[in-house]
């Protein structure tokens, strides 16, 4: 499918020079949105996924129909100060300042096989921090897979050695 018929285009946006992809549009669309969980769906049938992972928010969107399909859990990655319980945190620059990631301590058993998901892949920096509460928790990334890339940020680099999945991609 071509999904970028669905997704909004929104310039200027949050700030001058930022062309925002928005993917509200892709997910009000039924079949369009239900084309792109089954996508992540048979990307992750022969890895033998036990949990998905996404961060806040848009994670939650991709993630959480694709544990629906496979039958199996879903752990929120949230910024600091969400998550009631134990949590363990990483931090990442972002072009101003910095971020705090955080999971629940308990939110993956040593050698499970997790599969992240996010809506989008841009510098890969959201990734790449998730992926580290992953493996701290002793968890094992088998694959990232995300609606949209943007090809010229090269977040890829960042998941170099990880299976990757994108639907679609602006250059
Ligand atoms: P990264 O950490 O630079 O790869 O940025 C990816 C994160 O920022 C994801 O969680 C996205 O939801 C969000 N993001 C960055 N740019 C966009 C965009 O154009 N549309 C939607 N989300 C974006």
């Amino acid at each position: 499918m071509d999904y970028k018929k669905y997704i909004t285009v929104v310039e200027d946006w949050p700030k001058p020079g930022i062309k925002f992809k928005d993917i509200t549009t892709l997910m009000d669309n039924g079949p369009a949105y239900k084309s792109a969980v089954n996508e992540i769906v048979e990307f992750a049938k022969d890895k033998n996924v036990d949990l998905i992972v996404g961060p806040e928010a848009r994670g939650f969107i991709v993630g959480c129909p694709v544990s629906y399909a496979l039958d199996i859990g879903f752990a929120p990655v949230r910024k600091e100060g969400k998550l009631p319980r134990e949590v363990i945190k990483v931090s990442y620059g972002l072009e101003y300042g910095e971020n705090v990631l955080t999971i629940h301590k308990d939110a993956i058993k040593p050698g499970q096989r997790v599969l992240i998901t996010d809506d989008l892949l841009a510098t890969g920096g959201t990734i790449e921090a998730t992926i580290k509460l992953v493996e701290q928790l002793g968890g094992v990334v088998v694959g990232c897979a995300f609606f949209v890339e943007l090809g010229y940020l090269d977040g890829r680099e960042k998941l170099d050695g990880y299976e990757v999945l994108t639907l679609t991609t602006y250059e």
